[in-house]
């Protein structure tokens, strides 16, 4: 069994350590933020890039930032697996919160939109950023795996959302002086194998379901790609060849400005947390 866990490890850190390697998606001297849920994704992220670090060569600077999003019941396990991998790996965490930095927690406004996903997805992202521009973090490592990128690929496609196709691919260009880029480690790392690496390493990781979590076009499209690879294995790794392909070919870039109110980036004159903002507060207002 021994053997086998660390031939699994050696497989699957390497092929990340490739990864790395091909996209040049770590310099020399960078400061480099994981966004860590507790969820098994970026806690293999955090893990992978604590492995490349001991073995790449050079030096370069990892910290951790964990978002509360306030989700009673449900997020205070991830928090705590956060914590104890940063602990275990000896990597800084910062830890953020909706309540801090936006005056209420994700229970409290949830209903005041069709999805709790949209107002969570928008003030995570924002706080991610804010908080690594602040620190000077030169990429910001996210635990997008294999199959959530096929996901997101199909769902853009899906909805005639070509735009969007700039945002996949193992790396994310600066187009925005306060936009910190972002990179993707588990670009190409299957998730059946992140569930693994977890579990023969016993590992601490967050497995409990969002209680907002729903069955969303995500959830479907999915179910199919798992039904489809079980029928026909090797359509995901099909799908991401013809993606790579697509992405040779289109070179879709988005131009922001900066958001009239709060200054952060946006393509919009608004942007989209100032959006959330004011439906929370018109709501807030009327109760
Ligand atoms: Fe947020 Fe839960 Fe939706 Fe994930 S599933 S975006 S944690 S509300």
């Amino acid at each position: 069994m021994s053997i086998k866990k660390e031939e699994f490890n050696e497989k699957i850190f390497t092929r990340i350590n490739d990864l790395i390697n091909d996209y040049e998606l770590i310099k020399e001297g960078e400061k480099i933020a994981i966004a860590l849920s507790g969820g098994k994704d970026s806690v293999l992220t955090l893990h992978a890039l604590k492995n490349y670090q001991d073995n790449c060569g050079f030096d370069f600077e990892l910290v951790a930032i964990s978002v509360d999003e306030g989700i009673e019941g449900y997020r205070q396990h991830g928090i705590d697996a956060a914590v104890n991998n940063a602990k275990l790996l000896n990597i800084p965490l910062i830890q953020k919160s909706f309540k801090d930095d936006e005056g209420f927690a994700l229970d409290d406004i949830y209903s005041y939109f069709k999805s709790a996903c949209i107002p969570c997805g928008v003030f995570r992202r924002n706080i991610l950023n804010k908080t690594a521009y602040e620190i000077g973090a030169d990429k910001i490592a996210t635990g997008h795996n294999l199959d959530d990128e096929i996901q997101s690929f199909l769902m853009s496609f899906s909805r005639g959302d070509t735009v969007k196709f700039s945002k996949f691919g193992p790396e994310l260009d600066q187009i925005h002086e306060k936009l910190v880029p972002r990179i993707k480690p588990l670009w190409n790392t299957p998730e059946k194998e992140v569930g693994m690496w977890a579990i023969i390493n016993g590992i601490e990781i967050h497995l409990a379901e969002c209680p907002y979590s729903n069955l969303s076009l995500r959830a479907k499209i999915k179910e199919f790609l798992n039904n489809t690879e079980s029928k026909h294995p090797g359509t995901k790794e099909n799908v991401l060849e013809s993606f790579k392909q697509i992405l040779d070919v289109e070179n879709i870039r988005t131009v922001l400005n900066e958001c009239e109110r709060c200054g952060e980036p946006t393509s919009a004159k608004i942007c989209k947390a100032c959006e959330i903002k004011d439906i929370v507060n018109e709501n807030l207002n009327e109760k």
